[in-house]
């Protein structure tokens, strides 16, 4: 099993040094690629490869006398930057995923570089090639064989390395015969994070509310100072900083709250949501970037995994807040601030979360059926490797 992990770095002032020239030359790499394929396309019509044809360029880049400095990088970093790139156009490309065309990365932004060669982790340290043990706060030793490091840099100028390593930790087997009770679907929606079948509403924890206040706060305060002066600069920082801490109280608030639901059950059931078009509704997107329903089921996925439970995508365009849960009646339309409603076909008063989080339930447990599974009214029990397989 694949397992990652995420640890704080304390490089020394020359190791810092000596990283920033490795994002420099990742992001020149990323940069430069993505400026001769627009120009080809621009110019001449011509499509060009960030994993073919502008990898090729690197050994030629590395000789030349003006871009021989990018020997000292680390040459699997640099190809790496070449395959993200190829990955941001992949997305542009597909016409589900509706991304926008690849931009140029900044050197303000967060900076990262991966490495896969001669790397190692001890006791308090890592170690990447071309570059001596760089100070580190190792939580619980790596119990298997060490894939490849990503170094990177925070805004606020903080270092991390994301681990990812082999365990010889087998997944147990998957869950074959369901319990119905302990299959719960997830609605996540505007006024809470999430409503579970169950009726159960879950709010973003009030900490987090007054870290986003905060936040709002320190934005306003930036859009005071004038751009490029150092008073300017100070408060970026400062919102920055206050970035930080809100992804990590909802990272924190996130990692325990999935932990409970794939814990308290034996199947996970979320709808995968039009995120993408509901974010062109200015107001909506500040509410959906605060909820980060992506980072939550992202979560949700792995750990239900690491136990064997399946975790079950709806398609998004299923009514799911629009059908009655009892006589499957469709409304046509809802307006989404209505957050009730009385069902014309058989007169049920629905409150439109919980009703939602009922009918992906519902359409989970179908699609679990469908998968081979059994889903029934009893306890679930596990597909053992040792019984004779049934006929
Ligand atoms: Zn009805």
């Amino acid at each position: 099993m694949l397992k990652a992990t995420k640890i704080r770095l304390y490089p020394r002032a020359e190791q810092a040094a000596f990283l920033n020239r490795q994002f420099g030359a990742v992001r020149f790499a990323y940069n430069t690629g993505l400026r001769i394929i627009s120009h080809r396309y621009k110019r001449h019509g011509q499509s060009l490869s960030a994993k073919g044809d502008i990898k090729k360029l690197l050994p030629v880049a590395k000789k030349s006398r003006q871009y021989g400095w990018l020997k000292e990088a680390d040459s699997v970093a640099l190809a790496q930057a070449c395959l993200h790139l190829d990955q941001a156009f992949q997305r542009f490309f597909d016409p589900k995923q509706k991304a926008g065309y690849p931009r140029f990365k900044s050197k303000r932004g967060k900076q990262s570089s991966y490495h896969c060669m001669s790397v190692k982790v001890g006791e308090d340290w890592i170690k990447v090639a071309k570059l001596g043990p760089i100070k580190a706060k190792v939580h619980r030793p790596i119990d298997g064989k060490l894939k490849s490091i990503t170094l990177s840099r925070t805004v606020t100028g903080k270092h991390y390395a994301s681990l990812l390593y082999e365990t010889e930790q087998v997944a147990p087997p998957p869950l074959m015969d369901v319990d119905v009770a302990k299959v719960v679907g997830l609605d996540m929606g505007l006024s809470h994070l999430a409503i579970d079948s169950a009726g159960r509403k879950i709010a973003n924890p009030r900490f987090l509310k007054k870290a986003q206040k905060n936040l709002k706060r320190k934005q306003q305060g930036l859009s005071r100072k004038s751009k490029g002066s150092a008073k300017g600069a100070k408060a970026r920082l400062r919102l920055a900083k206050a970035h930080e801490r809100v992804a990590h109280a909802r990272n924190d608030f996130q990692h325990k709250l999935s932990r409970q639901i794939v814990d308290d059950n034996q199947a996970v059931v979320v709808e995968t949501l039009k995120v993408k078009n509901m974010m062109k509704n200015a107001k909506l997107a500040k509410h959906i970037g605060d909820a980060s329903w992506h980072a939550l089921t992202e979560k949700l996925e792995y750990k239900a995994k690491e136990q064997g439970k399946p975790l079950v995508k709806i398609e998004p365009w299923f009514p799911s807040s629009k059908t009655c849960p009892l006589c499957q009646h469709k409304m046509d339309s809802m307006a989404l601030n209505e957050r009730d409603w009385t069902c014309p076909s058989c007169g049920t008063h629905h409150d439109r979360d919980i009703n939602a989080a009922l009918n992906i339930k519902h359409q989970g447990i179908l699609k679990l059926k469908a998968e081979g599974l059994s889903v029934s009214a009893h306890r679930g029990s596990r597909k053992s490797g040792m019984s004779p397989v049934a006929a």
